[in-house]
């Protein structure tokens, strides 16, 4: 990746990138003075970074409130001791408001320009969350999570029957797309089952037509931990991903979150059908007890991006959670028990570097959420983050000595909320204050 140095961007009234210009650019100086005569010329102040608007690709709104607490417990009984009751509270719609509100003000002042959002089974906490994300300029890809299984699931938080889940699911789709009639889209629906234990076959398959009729953005848990994967090889005898795959939800925009466990097959099956994997180091570290193994992914084609998993991952950074991905991949690769010869350690890959998980955060998100984001390419939208060096709260620190890469590797390093000086989305400028 090389920086791009005193580069002007041009972009339409959409936002729409036109232009990618640097000084040695024989448009270049043209450029730069049409935009000063029309009064459109915005220069970054100095040690100030302009990188594109950071993608997460898993997100649970309605855990926004237990960011940080309630990590003891295995997978499915975090479900049900603290995440179920706590997602059934957003049937009020004031508390979903409020929530809601202050996810996506903190997410954007974090520079998360795209959201990938489960919301909750109740159809109206969704459309909320849908207005929040609108009110503030948030890219988001938000899904009403469908959820009926009567063995896994409460009674007081599912789909009473198949049918309800996707006739919700339809009508969440409907008002999104009325919510914006005429105007730019900037958040889009997601048929969303909440993973294979917690819907019924006739569930699955009913979303599955949903999604061939509709060709909207699919996401799910896939192969997420040793819990799961049992589960669903007992029920159907075959993996997460050849059921999803067999009901159709398999696409080439669907989003697979964590996808740990898949195998070898799994991954050429993902990347046949063009679909993404959400990879989610820190909550894999809670819930999976495995490493997402990110090089064979990448090696296999598959599209592969990053996700905080608010609230199973307590950060709402990208910038940690590409940190966390660089570690994870550092101690799977060169292995992590002391007691065993150093050949025998670790997976003997190469570990993921900082370049790349700077892409898993931008460009390979983009891709994986089928959005025309997260590059400074023209035809993509200009999202994007200042970052600026120097500032006391700030860990992110330029010295005379560092050259543009050393600038370009401290700021994935080290840089945090206190670094962002702006956000844009679709070439606005967001209040993030
Ligand atoms: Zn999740």
């Amino acid at each position: 990746m090389t920086p791009l140095i005193n580069c002007a961007i041009g972009i339409d009234d959409n936002g729409t990138i036109l232009s990618v210009t640097t000084p040695d650019d024989p448009d270049h100086a043209g450029i730069l003075s049409d935009a000063r005569l029309a009064d459109r010329l915005q220069q970054m102040p100095s040690h100030t970074y302009l990188i594109p608007g950071l993608v997460d690709l898993h997100i649970h709104a309605p855990q926004w409130p237990q960011l940080g607490k309630a990590l003891d417990a295995p997978l499915e009984e975090w479900l049900l001791k603290y995440t179920f009751p706590l997602e059934a509270k957003f049937s009020d719609i004031g508390f979903a408001t409020e929530v809601y509100d202050d996810l996506v003000a903190t997410l954007l002042a974090h520079g998360t320009t795209t959201a990938v959002y489960f919301g909750s089974v109740d159809l109206e906490p969704n459309v909320v969350l849908a207005k929040a994300c609108l009110k503030h300029g948030q890219r988001a890809i938000i899904g009403k999570v469908a959820m009926d299984h009567p063995e896994t699931c409460p009674d007081y938080y599912r789909d009473a029957t198949p049918d309800d889940a996707i006739s919700l699911t339809r009508a969440f789709i409907q008002t999104l797309a009325e919510l914006q009639a005429g105007g730019q889209l900037l958040v889009h629906p997601a048929i969303t089952p909440r993973f294979v234990p917690s819907c019924t076959d006739a569930l699955l398959e009913g979303l599955g037509d949903l999604a061939r009729q509709t060709g909207c953005h699919v996401q799910t848990h896939c192969a997420e931990s040793d819990w799961e994967v049992a589960h669903v090889k007992e029920r159907f005898g075959k993996t997460d991903a050849e059921t999803l795959a067999q009901f159709g939800l398999m696409t080439n925009k669907t989003i697979l979150a964590h996808s740990n466990f898949v195998t070898d097959g799994d991954m050429d099956s993902i990347a046949l059908h063009g679909s993404a994997v959400a990879h989610c180091p820190l909550s894999n570290a809670y819930f999976a007890n495995a490493v997402f193994p990110a090089r064979r992914a990448l090696d296999r084609g598959l599209k592969v991006g990053l996700g905080t998993d608010i609230s199973g991952g307590f950060s709402p950074s990208l910038f940690e959670t590409a940190r966390t991905a660089l570690v994870a991949s550092r101690c799977a690769c060169s292995g992590t028990n002391p007691n065993l010869p150093q050949v025998e350690r670790g997976t003997g890959e190469d570990a993921l570097t900082t370049t790349e998980v700077f892409w898993l955060a931008t460009k390979g998100g983009a891709e994986a959420c089928a959005l025309p984001v997260g590059a400074f390419e023209t035809g993509r939208q200009f999202d994007a983050l200042g970052v600026r060096a120097g500032d006391v709260t700030s860990g992110f620190r330029v010295h005379a000595s560092d050259s543009h890469q050393d600038i370009f590797e401290k700021l994935v390093l080290t840089a945090n909320v206190a670094s962002l000086s702006h956000v844009w989305v679709d070439g606005v400028q967001i209040d993030t204050a």
